[in-house]
């Protein structure tokens, strides 16, 4: 059974509490998993409190800390098609894209463990003869990290790899549906040498087990991956002991596609940008912005091949795209689907449970596209987090870059056109935290993550990933001390 990590020991939940996960795909028992309490939590966050003030971890100079990365690097490399498969059975996901995951998640235990073991703060021009200044990074200290299901151990490397290179400590949260690859990776970092204390998990729901992870004193920093109501709850909560916060919500991102771009090419990008792992991406491109003249082109084409999809269990190989993570979130989507209907969205395939009784014990849903959005939908502007992908169309740039900012995620978006000047300029408009043009979905552990606006702030990845667990320290010396001489009087007789 997997067991929560407290204080450097594998631990049952003080009241013996559960939990049975199943694969979304077929239901079957994939394990069974203590459940904490916020009594454990508490008990998890005293345990990283210690750690972090004792000084155990963040006296460790940065070039160690780096390098205990890069071993977990290597461990999770050595372990990958083990975690892969976890993932996979987990989330319902195919294996190959779990693979593709895990594969982005060594990478960036990588680039944070170079970058930590070069992070030795920079000096800083005083103007003065008689002054050094330098500025260094210290650790911000006790971090709660909260993740969602989508991509389990990604979100959570995002997270881990950073706040250990920066010297923190912290308690780990993953979601209750996927916690299996968070209790391998800290399996892996106790391996790599970890000392107790510094890295602690607990699992369970957010209402009970993460409860004190956004209210407890002894937390500085809360750094959260979900959805956007769970993020305004965790915010005001953290303003009541000033924690310092990072979120990153959800997105509900345009794909701005122009007629006069490769056809094939953009509509087989458009395909993959919301069906990919079923739409359940917080990037995923869930609004085609289409140009009036090819919209009829672009639609039928997307609609032939939407409905082509093979979807399967992970053990299919045939399949192409998995499950929905759970019944009550298929219920969502389903949901928004009818709404958008009801709205007056002309639903153009999918909308319908499948029946195929292959799928009966999974919580399938197929690709849906509905056509004649506009954007007072709740369909299109509030985040279903499934395959369903709203059609608009434009009849400028002016009105798709329009179009395109007119939600108050900004998460990410793309623009597919032959002209270089169009895809600049409509980028350069954009008000989200990536672009992409004429592709989807790529990133590097180089460069910054994160939204505008209700996506969230701070940002993950890049160099300021591993900032957002710092807290900048200046430090000034005075190389010739004397009096300042600013109170005269005070120092005659
Ligand atoms: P969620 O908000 O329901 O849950 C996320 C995590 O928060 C889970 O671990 C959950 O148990 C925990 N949680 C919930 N309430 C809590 C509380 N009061 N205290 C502490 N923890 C609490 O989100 P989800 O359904 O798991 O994930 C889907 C959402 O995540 C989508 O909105 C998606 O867009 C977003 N997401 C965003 C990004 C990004 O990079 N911006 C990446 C992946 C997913």
């Amino acid at each position: 059974m997997g067991q929560l990590y407290i204080d450097g020991t594998w631990t049952d939940a003080e009241d013996g509490a559960h939990r049975e996960i199943r694969c979304p795909a077929d239901g079957r028992l994939v394990a069974e998993v203590s459940e904490a309490g916020p009594a454990d939590t508490e008990r998890a966050i005293g345990a990283a409190r210690t750690a972090f003030d004792d000084g155990r971890w963040s006296n460790v100079p940065a070039p160690e800390r780096g390098a205990l990365l890069l071993r977990v690097a290597d461990l999770l490399q050595r372990d990958r098609d083990r975690l892969a498969r976890a993932e996979t059975l987990d989330t319902g996901k195919r294996v190959a894209e779990s693979e593709i995951d895990m594969d982005d998640i060594t990478n960036c235990f990588r680039w944070f463990g170079q970058l930590t073991a070069t992070d030795d703060g920079r000096l800083v021009d005083t103007g003065n003869a008689t002054a050094r200044s330098k500025v260094v990074h210290d650790p911000v200290g006790v971090c709660s990290l909260i993740t969602p299901w989508n991509y389990p151990l990604l979100q959570t490397a995002w997270k881990v790899a950073p706040a250990l290179g920066a010297g923190c400590t912290f308690v780990l949260k993953p979601s209750e549906l996927t916690p299996h690859t968070a209790i391998i990776l800290v399996e892996l970092l106790e391996e790599a040498g970890v000392p107790p204390g510094v890295a602690n998990l607990v699992l369970g729901p957010g209402a009970t087990a993460g409860a004190p992870l956004s209210t407890d004193p002894r937390v500085d920093m809360v750094s959260f991956t979900g959805g956007l109501a769970t993020g305004k709850i965790l915010m005001a909560n953290a303003a009541a002991t000033v924690k310092k916060i990072a979120l990153e919500l959800g997105g509900k991102n345009p794909f701005v596609l122009f007629a006069d771009a490769d056809h094939e090419t953009a509509v087989d990008n458009a395909l993959t940008a919301i069906f990919l792992h079923s739409g359940q991406v917080c990037s995923a491109g869930a609004r085609l912005v289409v140009e009036e003249s090819a919209h009829d082109r672009v639609v039928d084409d997307l609609v032939e091949r939407a409905q082509r999809i093979v979807m399967g269990g992970p053990d299919d190989p045939a399949t192409e795209t998995g499950p929905l993570i759970s019944a009550a979130h298929r219920d969502k989507v389903e949901a928004y689907v009818a709404k958008g209907i009801a709205e007056g969205a002309v639903l153009r395939c999918g909308g319908e449970r499948p029946k195929d009784p292959r799928l009966a014990d999974g919580f399938f849903y197929p690709p849906t596209i509905l056509d004649g959005c506009t954007q007072d939908m709740t369909v299109v502007h509030e985040e279903s987090f499934g395959p369903v992908l709203t059609v608009e169309t434009f009849t400028d740039l002016d009105d798709a870059v329009r179009i395109g900012n007119d939600t108050e995620y900004g998460l990410a978006g793309a623009v597919f056109s032959a002209d270089h000047g169009t895809c600049e300029e409509v980028a350069a408009r954009l008000r989200h935290g990536t672009i992409w043009i004429n592709d989807f979905g790529p990133y590097v552990p180089a460069a910054e993550w994160g939204g505008f606006g209700h996506s969230g702030f701070g940002r993950e990845l890049g160099r300021a990933g591993l900032a957002e667990y710092q807290e900048p320290k200046h430090i000034w010396t005075n190389t010739r001390p004397g009096p300042t001489g600013w109170f005269p009087s005070s120092s005659q007789g």
